[in-house]
């Protein structure tokens, strides 16, 4: 930022007798930061083949590059989380859009959600089985409806009437391993054993802009042989998903627990009504709160300074991100 620029905010502060406006608020402004998720889950070193490790690794730094370009171009954080889990979207390897679950019926029934914090504008959408981008659908409920969320047959009506919405046929998210993750949960069902793998894979993102506004976004195909239209946290506001002025989160995990806890809520409430830090919020909530009620998970989160947080208690959890100093990473086990 130019030095002119960085005297000007606190001028203009004191000039509208702004009361709001902290040192902080000066130094942040500019700065840009990007955190994503592909999910959390039973990821254990050695359980994944080197050539599928190595996809989900690139697929990772695709999608930051994705999110991370919009920011540097100057673009609206709402526009990165958008782009990012639009990669992860597309890729097999995670549980949204292409290489979704299956429910029980052997079809897939995906949910996605995404939220601007300083407008509070958000978009959802639960149980769609024909939209090939379910974020890019949450996206329009929020832009061209005056509604937040959607559910089945409304949500594809609403999708027919936006054409910039494309369409598949509903196996066209089929793929050869979650087609067996199916099998191995029914069989296990049927011996009345919960499947311990039941869900990992959903993707989320959640981006700071040089203007200083935050968006999460957050899109899955919930819960393999998930029945009677079941939908979890990632496409409710408040559960998988949140953003605020000061703070934005999307979450991964049992979305039963989420759900209950109100967990991407949570961590931002933590921040703004007892002054806590993000990762003091972000660990409190994750590893505290969900692991008491006996769920697991993990969860993404960054703060108008561009800290960020990437909780989990589960063996691993997909994730990349983009610090303000453009330092980035991306990891899968708990352990780097
Ligand atoms: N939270 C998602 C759900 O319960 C699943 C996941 O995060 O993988 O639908």
């Amino acid at each position: 930022m130019r030095p002119s620029l960085l005297l000007a905010v606190p001028l203009l502060a004191l000039a509208t007798g702004c009361a709001h406006a902290r040192p902080d608020d000066a130094a942040a402004a500019g700065r840009t930061a990007l955190v994503i998720h592909g999910g959390a889950g039973v990821i254990e070193r050695g359980s994944l083949d080197p050539q599928a490790e190595r996809a989900i690794r690139a697929t990772l730094q695709q999608a930051l590059a994705a999110g991370g370009d919009v920011l540097a171009g100057g673009g609206a954080a709402l526009d990165a989380v958008e782009a990012a889990v639009r990669v992860l979207e597309e890729s097999p390897h995670f549980n949204a859009g292409k290489g979704a679950v299956f429910n029980a019926e052997g079809g897939h029934e995906l949910d996605a959600s995404i939220m601007e914090g300083h407008t509070r504008r958000a978009g959802a959408v639960a149980g769609v089985t024909t939209v090939r981008s379910p974020i890019r659908l949450a996206r329009a409920v929020m832009e061209h409806s005056p509604h937040v969320m959607l559910a089945g047959g409304g949500a594809e009506a609403f999708a027919d009437t936006r054409g910039e919405i494309e369409r598949v046929p509903n196996d066209w998210f089929d793929t050869a391993p979650r087609r067996r993750a199916l099998e191995r949960a029914q069989r296990q069902a049927a011996a009345g054993r919960e499947d311990a793998a039941a869900y990992f894979g959903t993707v989320g993102a959640v981006a700071l802009d040089a203007r200083g506004h935050i968006a999460a976004a957050t899109s899955t195909g919930g819960m393999t042989n998930k029945k009677w239209g079941r939908v979890g946290d990632s496409p409710l506001v408040g559960a998988g998903t949140w953003a605020d002025a000061g703070c934005g989160v999307s979450g991964t995990g049992w979305g039963e627990f989420y759900i209950r806890n109100a967990v991407a809520h949570d961590v931002c409430a933590r921040m703004a009504y007892r002054g806590d830090s993000l990762a003091t919020a972000a660990e409190a909530v994750v590893n505290g709160v969900v692991v008491e009620a006996g769920g697991d998970g993990g969860a993404i989160a960054l703060d108008a300074q561009g800290n960020i947080a990437m909780p989990f208690n589960t063996a691993g959890m997909y994730r990349g991100w983009i610090n303000p100093d453009g330092s980035r990473g991306v990891a899968i086990y708990a352990d780097e």
